[in-house]
C-alpha cells in the first residue's frame, strides 16, 4: 500500500564509489529540515550480508549501532548527525535482509506454489520495506548504496523504477550524484563519465531529475550547460558540489546551488524561508579554534579511519564546542615502537572499542601510562575492559587477569555474560553462538552514581541511555577488590548487575565506559564525555604553561 503522506527522494550514485552519497543524502535531509519539513532517511544496501555486523570495518568502515540494536552502515551515522533523527534497524535494507525474508516466506509456503523471481517477489519486498513505517514524515530520502551499473544494485533500481510509477512523478524524484574528473593536460573538467552514468541509469528506466556533481573546485557555467544538454536535466537542477574542508559545509554548498528551493518547486511546495543560521554558526565554531590539543587514539584499524567514523566526528564536535582544534594522532597499537613514541607527546588519550587480542599489549601500556602520568583518558568498550585488566594486573597483582575473549584464563576479570534482561525479555548468548547474534546491542539504561566524575559529565542526571555493541562484560566478582585499589564504578545497569562505567578517584580525569558514546554525539549536541575529556586536557595544558 502506498502511504498517503511522504514524498520520496531517491539518491543514486555513478562514475565511482566514495563520492559522498551518504553525506549528500544527509545534507538534503538537513536542508529540508531547515525549511521546516520533517524527514526520515533510509539506506538500500546491495551487499549480500544481512547487516554489516560481520563485515571487517577495515574494508567497509565502522558498524553504526542504532538505539534498537541494529548493526548498520556508517552512513546511518551521517543521517543521525545531520538531521538529529534517530535511525532504526529497519531503515537499512540489504540484499541479505530482503532475500532472507522472501526465502523464509517461500519455506512457509506463503507463495502458494508460485516460482519466486527477482521481479516481482524481490522487488515487491524492497518496495514494501522502502514504504514501511514512514507515515509521519514529509520526506523520505533513500540512498542506494554502490554505483549505478553494479550487478547487485539492479533489483533495487528496478524497485525504484516501479515505485516511481506507483507514487507518481509528483511524489518522487531521483537525485544522481556523479564525479567530474579534472584532466590536467586538457585543463578541463570532464562531463563524459557523468553522461555515461546517466545513460546507465536510463537503461534501468530511471531518468534522474537532479544531478549533484562532485569536483575538486567546482564547475563553470559552460559545464552546467553541457551536463544539462547531454543528461536531459534542467540547468537549475544541477548542483555544483566542490570539495569542502568540512562535511558540515555541504548543506550550505548545496543551498548555494539552491537545491532545496528547486526540490520544493519540483514538488510544488510553497517553500517556507530557509533558516541555516545554526549550520553557519557551526562552521564558524569548527573553523576558528582558539587553542589546540594533541589527542592520541590507540586502536587497531588506525590506518583506516573510516573504521572510527563516529569517533572522529564526536571528537570534532567536542573540539568545536570548546573552540579547540584537536590534532588527532592515530596510533596502531600493534606497533609498540609507535605507541612508546606517541605517549609523551599527547595531551589526552582514547582507547576505543575493538575485537580480538591483536594490539592489546600496546593498549595496556597506554592505559598504565595514562593512569600513572595523570593524562586525561577515555576508554570505550574494549577500552574499559582493558582498564579493568590493567588495574587487576598491576594494582591487584593478578598477572593472569584477562578477558576470556583472548583465551582461557584463571582470572577472568572480563567474561561472557550468559543471560541478561532487555526490557522484559530474557536474552541468552553462548560462546558458540552465531557471530551476528550474540552481542549486547543497542540502547540500554545506565544508572549513574552521584558524586562521581560521570555524574558531572551527565550534569547530575540519574539515568542515561547509551548504545552498546559487545559480547563480554566486567566480571562483578572483582568489583569490590578493584574499588579498594582506587577504581570507582560510577555507572551500573539499573539492576546493578552490569558494570557500565568506571573511573579513578585520584586522577584528574580518567573515565571508561562499556558503551559507545560516539554514536550519540551530534554537531549541535556534542557528547558530554568527549567534551569533558577535552576540557580536562585543556585545563591541564593551561596549568602546565
Ligand atoms: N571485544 C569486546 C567485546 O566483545 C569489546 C567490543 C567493543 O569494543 N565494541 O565485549
Amino acid at each position: 500500500m502506498i502511504p498517503a503522506a511522504p514524498r520520496f527522494i531517491f539518491v543514486t550514485g555513478g562514475v565511482v564509489s566514495s563520492v559522498g552519497k551518504g553525506i549528500a543524502a544527509a545534507s538534503i535531509g538537513a536542508l529540508l529540515q531547515a525549511r521546516g519539513f520533517s524527514v526520515r532517511l533510509k539506506k538500500l544496501e546491495p551487499y549480500i550480508n544481512v547487516d554489516p555486523g560481520t563485515i571487517n570495518p577495515y574494508k567497509h568502515g565502522e558498524v553504526y549501532v542504532t538505539d534498537d540494536g541494529g548493526e548498520t552502515d556508517l552512513d546511518m551515522g551521517h543521517y543521525e548527525r545531520f538531521t538529529g533523527v534517530p535511525t532504526r534497524s529497519i531503515d537499512l535494507l540489504t540484499t541479505g535482509k530482503v532475500y532472507s525474508a522472501v526465502i523464509a516466506r517461500e519455506r512457509r509456503g506463503d507463495y502458494l506454489g508460485s516460482d519466486i523471481q527477482v521481479v516481482p517477489h524481490i522487488t515487491d519486498e524492497i518496495k514494501h520495506r522502502v514504504l514501511f513505517s514512514v507515515e509521519n514524515v514529509d520526506f523520505v530520502i533513500c540512498e542506494v548504496g554502490g554505483t549505478v551499473g553494479d550487478i547487485e544494485g539492479l533489483p533495487f533500481l528496478e524497485a525504484i523504477r516501479q515505485l516511481r510509477n506507483d507514487l507518481g512523478r509528483e511524489r518522487s524524484v531521483n537525485v544522481h550524484l556523479t564525479l567530474l574528473p579534472y584532466i590536467a593536460s586538457a585543463g578541463e573538467l570532464k562531463t563524459k563519465p557523468s553522461q555515461h552514468s546517466v545513460r546507465e541509469l536510463l537503461r534501468t528506466g530511471i531518468q534522474p531529475e537532479f544531478l549533484i556533481c562532485r569536483s575538486t573546485q567546482g564547475f563553470e557555467e559552460t559545464t552546467r550547460k553541457k551536463l544539462a544538454l547531454f543528461c536531459n536535466v534542467p540547468e537549475t537542477h544541477i548542483v555544483d558540489a566542490p570539495d569542502a574542508s568540512s562535511i558540515y559545509q555541504i548543506p550550505l554548498n548545496f543551498h548555494k546551488s539552491d537545491l532545496d528551493g528547486a526540490l520544493c518547486q519540483y514538488f510544488s511546495l510553497s517553500s517556507p524561508r530557509i533558516d541555516l543560521k545554526k549550520w553557519e554558526n557551526l562552521l564558524i565554531k569548527l573553523q576558528s579554534p582558539k587553542d589546540t590539543l594533541r589527542l592520541g587514539i590507540f586502536g587497531k584499524y588506525a590506518h583506516f579511519l573510516e573504521a572510527y567514523k563516529s569517533l572522529q566526528e564526536a571528537i570534532a564536535h567536542a573540539g568545536g564546542a570548546q573552540d579547540v582544534k584537536i590534532d588527532v594522532r592515530w596510533v596502531d597499537t600493534e606497533d609498540i615502537g609507535s605507541v612508546q613514541a606517541a605517549l609523551p607527546e599527547v595531551q589526552a588519550m582514547i582507547v576505543p572499542g575493538g575485537f580480538g587480542a591483536r594490539g592489546v599489549p600496546g593498549k595496556l601500556q597506554v592505559i598504565q601510562y595514562a593512569r600513572e602520568h595523570k593524562i586525561p583518558f577515555l576508554g570505550i568498550c574494549l577500552g574499559l575492559q582493558l582498564v579493568i585488566i590493567e588495574a587487576a594486573r598491576h594494582l591487584l597483582a593478578l598477572p593472569e587477569a584477562s578477558s576470556t575473549e583472548f583465551g582461557e584464563t584463571s582470572e577472568p576479570v572480563i567474561a561472557l555474560m550468559i543471560e541478561w534482561m532487555q526490557g522484559e525479555q530474557l536474552q541468552r548468548r553462548t560462546a558458540q553462538g552465531d557471530l551476528g547474534g550474540t552481542m549486547r546491542l543497542g540502547a540500554y539504561p545506565c544508572t549513574i552514581i552521584q558524586g562521581t566524575k560521570l555524574a558531572a559529565v551527565y550534569d547530575g542526571k540519574k539515568e542515561v541511555s547509551e548504545r552498546h555493541r559487545h559480547r563480554y562484560e566486567v566480571n562483578s566478582a572483582y568489583k569490590e577488590r578493584l574499588e579498594e585499589v582506587g577504581l570507582r564504578f560510577s555507572g551500573l545497569s539499573p539492576d546493578g548487575d552490569l558494570l557500565e562505567a568506571v573511573e579513578y578517584k585520584d586522577h584528574p580525569w580518567f573515565v571508561a565506559v562499556q558503551y559507545h558514546p560516539e554514536f550519540k554525539s551530534r554537531p549541535f549536541a556534542p557528547h558530554p564525555l568527549f567534551v569533558h575529556l577535552v576540557q580536562a586536557a585543556l585545563h591541564q595544558k593551561k596549568s602546565k604553561r
